[in-house]
């Protein structure tokens, strides 16, 4: 039955357990979750000395869920002596202190010994009380051992059945090793320190290019601390192939079209701030991490990128003269029509100094080589798109 952890497909454990006798129990309830918690635990045997109600009792079988087998091979006795007649070791669980001269043990080392002697050809027997009173002193008596559960002495008294669950649990436990019916499912093989190696190979080479391991004198520590993230892991080699995978989508962004980008505003914004002071800085030495910027901007279009890029490319008024530029030299605008002559820029609210003056020279330098340029609040395009190329067209129809 999928789901409730019950398959009667499957071999029930085939173990020689104690026999559970319950001297006068009074509720059919109570014998039937007997049952089950036998059944949970691989237990068989099930004796019933003078049940109250009779037998064979309908509230046993309503609770029993399924362990039927059980009530079924349910052995009847008039008295508690016949009930145990067999038992070569008998077990008397109580919670209460009998003050008879008898060993009183946990259930944990009473199911050390039943396993212990039952292998030895012991046939071992553990006798439960009734409801309200538990077991009497001479039936008691009869017992080798006294088991008692180590509880709350202020409330030490368990329902009969789930006396009868520790019990049984305790005994399986033993008698099984401890297995468990299942486990994490097999992972796929480890992956070799080469395969780790390869991975972290490029991993590294994507930080490099995004200048991640920065500072320089940080670098060698950060690659171990890295490093380790995965050493610690233990990856598979599926670990290793998704992880890889993982990067790389990273590492080459959005493919195709522009498509509407990860970077807010902001981080844009923040960008191309730090592309114009490289540009204003060192603009050879570090100009493969610039690069690197300036395609992730590309990948990434604004809000207002985007839809500029989007009507001039549809809108028939520009017939698909403007190109979408990577801002990856000083001189790039950000949307260029070589053919008329025309550079588009477009300007984000709280740009840093920097952008600005870089913007600036770069129009002089436009200019200077006869382009026309035209400044467009980013803000503007997003809130009245076709007012801004309402604009732009009197531009064009303009002669420069
Ligand atoms: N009121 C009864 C307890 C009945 S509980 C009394 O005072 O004895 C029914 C049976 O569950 C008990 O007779 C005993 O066989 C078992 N049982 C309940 N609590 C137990 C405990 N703490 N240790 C061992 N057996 C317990």
């Amino acid at each position: 039955m999928a789901g409730s952890g019950t398959d009667k497909s499957k071999p029930g454990a085939d173990l020689a357990g104690p026999v559970v006798i319950l001297v006068e129990p009074q509720l059919g309830e109570n014998i039937g979750m007997c049952a089950r918690a036998m059944g949970n635990f691989g237990l068989k045997r099930l004796r019933l000395v003078k049940p109250r109600d009779g037998w064979p009792n309908i509230a046993a079988q309503r609770s029993a869920a399924g362990a039927d087998f059980i009530l079924d091979n349910v052995e009847l006795f008039d008295s508690v002596e016949a009930a145990v007649a067999d038992c070569t070791l008998l077990f008397a669980t109580s919670a209460r202190a009998h003050d008879q001269a008898k060993p009183v043990v946990g259930p944990e080392a009473a199911a050390q010994e039943i396993v212990a002697e039952t292998a030895a050809g012991a046939s071992a027997g553990i006798l439960f009380g009734r409801e309200r009173y538990g077991l009497e002193n001479q039936e008691v008596a009869l017992a080798n051992r006294i088991v008692t559960f180590p509880v709350n002495p202020a409330f030490a008294s368990l329902n009969l059945a789930q006396a009868v669950l520790l019990m049984g649990y305790e005994w399986f436990k033993h008698a099984t090793g401890g297995a468990l019916p299942h486990t994490m499912p097999d992972r796929s093989e480890r992956a070799s320190q080469q395969q780790l190696e390869a991975f972290f190979d490029n991993l590294v080479a994507e930080l490099d290019r995004v200048e991640f391991l920065r500072p320089p004198e940080k670098r060698d520590t950060m690659l171990v601390n890295l490093r380790n993230i995965f050493t610690r892991m233990e990856p598979t080699k599926q670990d290793i192939h998704t992880l890889h995978g993982a990067v790389m989508a990273i590492a080459e962004g959005r493919k195709g079209p522009a498509k509407g980008g990860v970077l807010g505003g902001e981080q844009a914004t923040r960008l191309r701030a730090l592309l114009a002071e490289r540009a204003v800085g060192t603009p050879d030495a570090e100009g493969g991490s610039m690069r690197g910027l300036a395609r992730l901007l590309r990948r990434n279009p604004t809000d207002a990128e985007r839809l500029l890029w989007d009507r001039l490319r549809s809108d028939r008024r520009f017939a698909g003269d403007f190109k979408r530029q990577t801002p990856v030299g000083r001189h790039i605008p950000d949307f260029v029509s070589f053919t008329r002559r025309i550079a588009l820029e477009l300007i984000n609210a709280g740009e840093p100094e920097a952008v600005a003056t870089e913007r600036g020279a770069r129009k002089a330098w436009l200019e200077a080589r006869d382009y026309r340029v035209v400044w467009l609040e980013a803000a503007e395009v997003e809130r009245d798109i076709a007012a801004v190329l309402g604009r732009l067209e009197t531009v064009l129809g303009q002669v420069p």
